[in-house]
């Protein structure tokens, strides 16, 4: 797709879809935490019970000198409490050894992070920094897909994909509005094809039609 029609894309997403991204706390650490514990849970989820996990272990200093049954207890109600616990009380402890306390700014840095992956670094970058990355969840893979911005078959590589040709300046904001249009239109399984404002610039074969009532 040619890049004046990306823009154009991006620009009416942006205009549709307001809200903030779910894990910009504003801060590095809160998103980096609140990302990996939203890892296949639903952001619900780990609203409601990040406040009551931060009050009991406000500072990284606290994670990383916490017992990691006590953190696991503190995020029961989310999917794989047990590993999120140990990969935050150990990537906590990392950042207090070698990063000085510090969330730190750089992709291969945040990567040697216990459970940190490309999709979580870049979110952290982007959200919690201001610099520009290009975070691939599920709904930024499926609708670059239908768009046809993307072809390859792994999240690194459609990462590539993306990064090559969606102005770097408009990087952050894919992830920010494709996950809210993900979950209100180019929904998985059906899209609502029929409602979509940028439709016209869809390479989805079978867009869907509003089904007759
Ligand atoms: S036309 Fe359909 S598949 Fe394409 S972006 Fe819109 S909702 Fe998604």
């Amino acid at each position: 797709m040619m890049q004046k029609n990306i823009v154009q894309v991006i620009r009416i997403l942006k205009r549709r879809y307001t809200s903030k991204g779910m894990v910009d706390f504003g801060n590095p650490e809160d998103t980096l935490i609140a990302t990996l514990l939203s890892a296949r849970t639903r952001d619900e989820q780990v609203l409601k019970v990040y406040p009551a996990f931060r009050k009991a272990f406000p500072t990284l200093k606290h994670l990383a000198r916490a017992n990691v049954k006590d953190i696991a207890v503190k995020i029961s109600s989310i999917g794989l409490y047990r590993n999120k616990a140990k990969a935050i009380n150990a990537l906590a402890g990392r950042i207090m050894s070698v990063y000085g306390g510090r969330v730190p700014r750089t992709m291969d840095e945040l990567l040697t992070l216990p459970g940190v992956g490309r999709k979580t670094a870049s979110c952290v970058l982007w959200y919690g920094f201001g610099k520009p990355a290009m975070a691939v969840d599920t709904h930024v893979f499926r609708i670059a897909h239908r768009l046809g911005w993307a072809k390859e078959k792994t999240p690194e590589k459609v990462e590539q994909e993306l990064m090559a040709g969606v102005p770097k300046r408009l990087w952050g904001e894919v992830n920010r509005t494709f996950v809210q249009f993900g979950r209100d239109i180019c929904r998985p399984g059906t899209p609502q094809c029929w409602r979509c404002p940028v439709a016209k610039w869809c390479a989805f074969e079978t867009k869907t039609r509003k089904r007759k009532q």
